[in-house]
């Protein structure tokens, strides 16, 4: 990979860090604690436990993905970045363009993707 196209991806990555950190999933309290000012009846209820689900899934997606970031940003340190992980092929601009934190080529990241829809059919 040229040089400038690495710098474009890094610039890319911590652009990205900074959203998910500026972001309101990670900085936001209201959802943590439910107000007891008024009684919700059940169907308010009911929504503030959707509610929670929801945020608690977007937050948890959020650092998944400042993980994956971090380990982006770490791997450019080290000169692995761009690299397969299960085969060490090049990963491709295009794809890292795309998704800069990705750290499988296509083919491998479709094998993963099976797994995981594999895992969830059968629990
Ligand atoms: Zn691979």
């Amino acid at each position: 990979m040229k040089q400038e196209q690495l710098d474009e991806l890094k610039a890319k990555l911590i652009k990205m860090k900074e959203e998910v950190l500026n972001g309101s999933y990670l900085t936001s309290k209201e959802d943590l604690h439910v107000t007891s000012d008024d009684l919700p009846d059940e169907a308010d209820l009911a929504t503030n436990v959707i509610n929670q689900q929801v945020s608690f899934n977007m937050r948890h997606r959020e650092l998944t993905k400042l993980r994956a970031i971090d380990e982006a940003l770490h791997r450019i340190e080290n000169g692995t970045y761009g690299e397969c992980e299960e085969c060490g092929d090049s990963i491709g601009f295009k794809r890292l363009n795309n998704q800069p934190f990705a750290n499988l080529c296509i083919e491998h990241a479709e094998e993963a993707e099976r797994e995981q829809m594999r895992f969830l059919k059968h629990g």
